[in-house]
């Protein structure tokens, strides 16, 4: 066993605090990784705060990890010592079901193994990226391309793959009018991948206080959802929709901005169910679908994509002694875009 630093919450709504966690001797397919950079994601804030129900405390979050590879299993064959690696959202799953075998590993059917607050293959509770090291099976790694600093890609080990994956199934690129929702951490990298992709891309966030920066992010349009003019100017106007908001919102209002056919993603993971009426999901023969993050391969060649245009997360580096603060921040819609936890502050 590695014993090593990491913060750690003891309970909903009690603050970080420093604590020793350990990694568990590396296996012979688990590469240890140094971590440099772990991002704050609203989903670490849901866990952390009770909101989804069912939390485990100590509970030590953290599944946008990037850091370097400092020792490798004997069997381990696509990692050596020194290369940079990441961990997203899951660290393990069956490897046998259909999901699994068609590389969809996040859609196990017996359930992915999540990078925290879950069981892990060896019986003991998963710990994450808050932390200064990480032992993870090879399987479940990604390689980090040269060309991203790992501060900035950090956050496309969950931001980044859940914005490209439905980005990728629902056909965005030329032609195509996008409308990403939310401009926060998943908001700002679906507009920067979508633009990437060749789409014409319209934010629509709750104000226009950050019109200046979508649309340095790569929107071509941007609107208040808070002016109730926007709905009836851009009714009928978008073939897909991807929803990042992490709060339970009304989708009838975004479902009658879709063209015929078109589709409605939500992404976002509110604890308080969505309310859906019937009518603006018929007229328009649209679709309401959900997206949860992408696997192992998509993740890769997302990294890939994002590394061959220069794409990384638009971040504010904090200490790790800023978690609170940073988590008030992302609820109050205060991020711009991902805070990042650098992880050589996690000793002190
Ligand atoms: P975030 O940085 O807080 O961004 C969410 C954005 O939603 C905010 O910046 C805000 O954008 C908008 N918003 C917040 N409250 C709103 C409200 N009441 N009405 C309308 N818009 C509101 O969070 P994130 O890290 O991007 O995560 C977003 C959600 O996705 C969370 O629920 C998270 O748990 C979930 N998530 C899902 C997956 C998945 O696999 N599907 C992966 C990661 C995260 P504006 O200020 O621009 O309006
Ligand atoms: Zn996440
Ligand atoms: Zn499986």
């Amino acid at each position: 066993m590695l014993t090593v630093n990491a913060r750690s919450t003891s309970g909903t709504g009690a603050p970080f605090v420093a604590t020793t966690i350990e990694r568990r001797d590396l296996g012979p397919h688990d590469v240890l990784i140094d971590i440099a950079y772990a991002g704050i994601c609203h989903s670490d804030i849901h866990t952390a705060r009770g909101e989804w129900g069912d939390t485990h405390f100590p509970l030590v979050p953290g599944h946008e990890i990037a850091g370097v590879v400092s020792a490798v299993g004997s069997e381990v064959t696509r990692f050596a010592v020194g290369d940079r690696a990441g961990v997203g959202c899951m660290v393990d799953s069956c490897r046998e079901c259909g999901p699994c075998l068609a590389g969809e590993e996040q859609y196990c059917l017996t359930g992915n193994i999540g990078t925290y607050d879950a069981i892990g293959r060896d019986g003991r509770p998963t710990d994450g990226g808050y932390s200064e090291k990480i032992v993870v099976d090879e399987a479940y790694t990604l390689r980090i391309p040269e060309g991203l600093d790992l501060d900035v890609a950090a956050p496309l080990l969950c931001a980044g793959i859940t914005l490209y994956s439905p980005l990728r199934h629902w056909g965005a690129g030329p032609g195509k009018d996008v409308a990403i929702v939310g401009l926060g951490g998943l908001g700002h990298m679906g507009v920067r991948i979508a633009k990437a992709m060749g789409a014409e891309v319209t934010v629509l966030s709750q104000s226009l206080k950050k019109q200046e920066d979508g649309l340095r992010l790569g929107a071509d349009h941007y609107h208040a959802t808070g002016d109730p003019d926007t709905f009836q100017a851009l009714a009928g106007r978008f073939d897909l929709i991807v929803s990042t908001i992490s709060a339970s919102v009304d989708m009838g209002a975004y479902l009658g901005l879709l063209k015929l056919d078109g589709a409605l993603v939500n992404v976002g993971l509110p604890e308080e169910p969505l309310s859906v009426p019937a009518f603006p999901l018929l007229e328009g023969r649209r679709s309401l679908a959900g997206s949860m993050i992408g696997g192992i391969r998509e993740t890769q060649e997302m990294l890939d994509f994002c590394a061959e245009h220069g794409l990384g997360a638009e971040i504010e580096v904090i200490s790790a002694d800023q978690i609170d603060e940073a988590y008030d921040r992302v609820v109050a819609s205060d991020v711009r875009y991902r805070f990042v936890i650098d992880i050589a502050t996690m000793a002190g």
